[in-house]
Order: structure tokens, then C-alpha cells, then sequence
């Protein structure tokens, strides 16, 4: 299990200030030189250290809440890859923009910490001992709750080091200490009698010396007002580098004469972490695969029910929303031309609701404004759980379209960064429930326009909605298609022949469409045909061509793929068939004997 920055060739691990620093300098100290390394103090945060006029500067990276990595001050970014790229286009704020990489020399890995060594080993012991798992089912485990467990296991992980002692007085810890050799700096760690607080003792000078760590209300350690560390481990390893305000640096460890024949045992979880473990999903959507088979539905989900499906809450139902009600946090989600996309808090009467809130960049651009309000008003008339559900708009700083929120992101993104954990049933589970939303769509005679795994977002790994209503219409109730006046900037390899022939949308277009996205989705991701440019993709559907059968596609999803792509519109089936196909094989592959 490594680190996502893993394979960057600028990333270092486990090394110190001085350490980067070296490297810098061999690497010649020219102005945008740059390396990434772990953060020794912060649980999975990351250091980018940068050259400007001869001097080197260290930005500490802290992975937030929410799963993303920012530089105090600095935009978030969804990884430390990402961050980097930003800042290589753009020095916002930095000494310089990132230039150039310092490179690992050939042959040199990461340098692993001293938690990497034993994470793996913990992470599997806890999952065999707490959920009595074996063979795959525990390997599978571990792959899917690796995210959640890692937190919770980095901060019992002392009590798996040879230091650490348990809950020993201060004199039992001196009489350990003055076993053996004396050299300065050997030290141990051990458990104080009130609970939950601990104490570093070391020899110097053949004097004993004891730090009281204090935990503060965030939960970080730290001895008297020095650096603070998210785990007792990084505090030590820490202090093996720098005396950060004790008498020495730490050298020996002073061995628990029981640690290493100690059983291996779950860590003891302290009470305020417990529910780590019980989390349904991660801030980025993906949920792990279940123990025991018991899956969580979209429908046992409150994201579920429709923010409004509380009459009382549905009395303040309005178009325009009051800004006191609506926090914007600085996280964005996504951009498009109209702007970005930022996560925020949207306050009802009862509950409050994480949202995702359009912000239109340019106020004054009429054509875009009118854009951003015809799609409000669109989506307003959807209620559906397969749909992103519009909260309302708030015209306050900028004009701004409120969104529930999913947190998963776009499927496309989703299915190709978490390909190896993601099954074909699961993929299919998801354009099910796409199938469901278009066919509301169908019913109530609306065009989308924008069908596209771009445009599906997930509530989670198990619960997609589809999303951009911005080029969406309503049909008039005697009409079967809308007749676009002209043609704009259209999503080509997305549109049926008709639309780009005769500009006519109906919902056999948005068959079409769906066609595209599944095999999209069954792809894991990948781009429709890939090298042809749009003029390329028309003449070859024109002349019989279709895209080729995914690796791993079920036949009957490569045939309903192949109905949706039915030259003819007058021959292709409409949502209530591809609806009622999908969920037909959705059935018959859910109802198998699991070989778990
Ligand atoms: P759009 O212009 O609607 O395609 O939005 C641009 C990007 O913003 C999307 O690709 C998503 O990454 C993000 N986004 C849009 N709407 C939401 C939402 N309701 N929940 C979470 N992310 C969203």
C-alpha cells in the first residue's frame, strides 16, 4: 500500500528538513527547484520544498478534512500531484513558480517512515481480528477500508514500538532507564496515570528527564508549546532529528522488555475515534466494499430523500435563496466556463445540508447569466433521487446556483482513478440507476442534451445522479423533439445523427447519448474515440461505424450499447425500454451466488 505520491519522480518520503536541503543543493539551487516529502508531523500531509535566489523554502501541504491538500492560505487540490501542477502554472503565493524537479537519482525509492514498515501489518491484523476475516475476503478488506483504518491505526501506532511502555510510574520508567547503558538520549514513552496523557523520559548526562505531551483540543501532541504532531510516533520520530525543545535529541530506544513477545492485538481505540471505523463513505465518495454483504443503498441513505420531503421544510421552498443561510467554503469542487464550483453548508429550517454552489465568475456577462438562470429554472421542475436536486440560486457577491451535494464527483474521474477496485456489476449498478433518472426525464418530456459519465456525479461508489442541466429543454406537450435554432458549441461524440444533421433533441437523442456513457463507464473512463476529431466521429457513424466492445463488457450491456446507437430514431428504444433492460441484467447479475 503506498503512498499516492509514490511514483512521482520529485518525491522523496520520509526525509528530513536537512535532508531535502542536501538534495537541493546537489541539484544545483537554480530559482523553481522543487521536491515533495512526507511531513513528519502532520498524518498524511506533505512538504513541497522550493528554491528562490539561493535560499530554500518548505511549504507545509496539510490533507484537509475533506480529503483535499492545500498550503495554508492556498487553493485546495484533490492530490499532492495536482498541487504540484497548479504551482508549476501558477506561483500564487509561493517564492517561485515550480520549475523545475529535483529528480531521485536512478534506483533511489521514497525513503520509507518508520509507520509505512508496519502499517500493512496492522491494517491486516486489525481487519482479521475485528471482523474475523481470511483468503480474499480479507485482502479485499483491507484494499477498501485501508483509507479509514490508516487513521485510526497511525494513532494507536506507539503502542506497537519497542519505546513505548504502557502505563509505568516515572520510577519504574527511571529504573528502565538506568538498566543497560546510559548514553545520552535513551529514552522511552509511556502512559501517565491521568488517562489519555502521556510522558517522554530520557537520560542525559546520566540524569533522568520527563516531558509531560500535551494533547490539545484538535487532538495534536506536543511537548511544552513545541512543534505538534498528530501521533505520538511522529513525535518521537521528530525528536530523533531535532531536540525541539527537550535536553537532547532522542538516540536509543529503551526497549519494553514485553513489546516484542506481546500478541499482536487490534489497537485499542480511544473513545473519540471509534467512529472512524463506522464511516459510510469518504469525503470523495468512494465507499468500501461491505463485510458480511451488507451494502448500503442508496435508498438507506439520507441523500435519498429529497432535501424538501419535510413539509415544514418545503414551506420556505423558493427560487432565491438568503446568503445568511448559505456557507461557501473555500474548497472548490470543479469549473466550467461559467466559473467554479465551490463545497458549502446550506442552513434549512430544521437541518442543514452540504451543498455544491455554481459561482458564476463574470456578473456582467449578460449571455452567461441568463445561461446559469435558465438552468436554475430547469432543474427546479426535477425532483427525482437519480437527479441532482437544485436547492435554489443566491444572487449576493456573484450570482450563484445551489446544488445538493455529491461528493463522489464525476463517474468518469471516479471509475478510471479507483479502476482496480471497482467490479462490472458495480459499474452497472450505477448506469441502472443513470437509466432511471432519464427515464423520469423521458416521462416528464425533457431533453438533456448533456448525457455524458462527465455529467453523472456520485453521491457515492453506489448511488450516481446526473448533473449539468445547461443545455436541457422541455419539449412543448405536442412536440416528440426540440429543434435547436443553431448549433453551438455541441458535445459531438455524444450526439445521435439526427442532432447534428437536422439539430432535433429528443429523449431517442439522449438514448444515444446514454449509449455513450455506458461505454464510457464500462471502460473505467476512458475517452470515445480517443484520436478522430468531430467532423472524423460523424462521417464514421455515417458510414456504419460504432465504438468497439469494452475489454470486459457483459454481452448483453454490449448490445444494449449497440440498440442505443440505432441510426434511425424512430428505431432506437426509448427509456422505458433501456430502463427496463438495464434493470433486468442489474437482477439477474445481483441475484448470483457470491463467492465471497
Ligand atoms: P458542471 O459545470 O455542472 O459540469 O460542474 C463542473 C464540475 O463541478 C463537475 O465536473 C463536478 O466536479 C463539480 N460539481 C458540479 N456539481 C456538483 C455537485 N452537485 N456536487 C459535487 N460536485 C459538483
Amino acid at each position: 500500500m503506498r503512498d499516492i505520491a509514490y511514483n512521482l519522480p520529485f518525491f522523496y518520503g520520509s526525509i528530513s528538513r536537512s535532508e531535502a536541503d542536501d538534495y537541493l543543493r546537489l541539484g544545483g539551487m537554480s530559482d523553481g527547484l522543487f521536491l515533495l516529502r512526507l511531513c513528519l508531523r502532520n498524518l498524511g500531509g506533505y512538504v513541497l520544498s522550493v528554491v528562490y535566489e539561493l535560499k530554500i523554502y518548505h511549504y507545509p501541504i496539510e490533507r484537509q478534512l475533506n480529503g483535499t491538500y492545500a498550503i495554508a492560505g492556498g487553493k485546495a487540490h484533490c492530490g499532492p500531484e495536482e498541487l504540484c501542477e497548479y504551482y508549476s502554472r501558477d506561483a500564487d503565493g509561493l517564492c517561485s513558480v515550480l520549475r523545475k524537479p529535483c529528480l531521485r537519482a536512478a534506483g533511489v525509492e521514497p525513503k520509507p517512515g518508520v509507520f509505512d514498515s508496519i502499517r500493512e501489518h496492522m491494517l491486516r491484523e486489525y481487519a482479521r481480528q475485528t471482523w474475523n476475516l481470511e483468503g480474499e475476503a480479507l485482502e479485499q478488506a483491507i484494499i477498501s477500508q485501508a483509507p479509514q483504518l490508516q487513521k485510526l491505526i497511525a494513532t494507536t501506532a506507539h503502542e506497537k514500538m519497542v519505546w513505548y511502555h504502557g502505563p509505568i510510574s516515572r520510577e519504574d520508567a527511571e529504573r528502565r532507564l538506568y538498566s543497560g547503558a546510559q548514553p545520552d538520549g535513551k529514552f522511552l514513552l509511556r502512559q501517565r496515570k491521568e488517562a489519555a496523557t502521556y510522558a517522554l523520559s530520557m537520560l542525559y548526562g546520566k540524569s533522568a528527564y520527563h516531558y509531560k505531551i500535551d494533547l490539545d483540543k484538535s487532538g495534536k501532541f506536543s511537548i511544552t508549546d513545541g512543534s505538534k504532531f498528530d501521533t505520538l510516533w511522529q513525535l518521537v520520530e521528530y525528536l530523533k532529528l531535532k531536540s525541539d525543545g527537550v535536553i537532547n535529541v532522542l538516540r536509543e530506544a529503551c526497549n519494553n522488555p514485553s513489546q516484542p513477545n506481546e500478541p499482536v492485538k487490534p489497537p485499542s481505540l480511544p473513545p473519540n475515534r471509534q467512529s472512524v471505523v463506522g464511516l459510510a463513505c469518504n469525503p470523495d465518495g468512494y465507499t468500501p466494499e461491505p463485510f458480511g454483504g451488507h451494502r448500503i443503498h442508496p435508498e438507506d441513505t439520507s441523500s435519498y430523500v429529497s432535501p424538501y420531503s419535510d413539509p415544514e421544510e418545503l414551506k420556505d421552498k423558493k427560487l432565491y435563496l438568503k446568503r445568511e443561510c448559505l456557507l461557501i467554503d473555500e474548497v472548490e469542487l470543479g469549473s466550467g466556463n461559467f466559473g467554479c464550483v465551490k463545497k458549502g453548508v446550506y442552513k434549512m429550517r430544521k437541518k442543514q445540508i452540504d451543498v455544491a454552489i455554481k459561482v458564476l465568475k463574470n456578473d456582467n456577462e449578460k449571455s452567461l447569466k441568463d445561461e446559469l438562470m435558465k438552468e436554475a429554472e430547469f432543474m427546479q421542475k426535477l425532483d427525482n433521487p437519480y437527479i441532482v436536486r437544485m436547492i435554489g440560486v443566491c444572487q449576493a457577491e456573484h450570482l450563484m446556483l445551489v446544488m445538493e451535494m455529491a461528493a463522489g464527483g464525476p463517474l468518469n474521474k471516479f471509475l478510471s482513478s479507483k479502476k482496480d477496485h471497482i467490479s462490472i456489476d458495480n459499474v452497472v449498478e450505477l448506469l441502472h440507476q443513470v437509466s432511471v433518472g432519464m427515464k423520469y426525464l423521458e416521462e416528464n418530456n425533457f431533453v438533456h442534451r448533456d448525457l455524458a459519465a462527465r455529467n453523472v456525479l456520485l453521491v457515492n461508489q453506489h448511488y450516481a445522479k446526473i448533473s449539468d442541466f445547461g443545455l436541457s429543454k422541455a419539449i412543448g406537450a405536442d412536440d416528440s423533439y426540440y429543434k435547436a435554432r443553431t448549433a453551438g458549441k455541441w458535445p459531438v461524440k455524444w450526439y445521435a445523427p439526427e442532432c447534428i444533421n437536422f439539430r432535433k433533441f429528443s429523449s431517442k437523442a439522449d438514448v444515444w447519448s446514454f449509449g455513450i456513457t455506458m461505454w464510457e463507464a464500462l471502460t473505467f473512463g476512458q475517452k470515445p474515440y480517443k484520436k478522430m476529431k468531430g467532423p472524423e466521429v460523424v462521417s464514421f457513424i455515417e458510414h456504419g461505424g460504432r465504438l468497439d466492445r469494452p475489454a470486459e463488457c457483459p454481452d448483453e450491456m454490449h448490445e444494449l450499447m449497440q440498440e442505443c446507437w440505432t441510426y434511425k430514431w424512430e428505431d432506437r428504444p426509448g427509456f422505458e425500454k433501456v430502463e427496463s433492460k438495464m434493470r433486468n441484467y442489474h437482477d439477474q447479475i445481483t441475484q448470483k451466488p457470491t463467492t465471497v
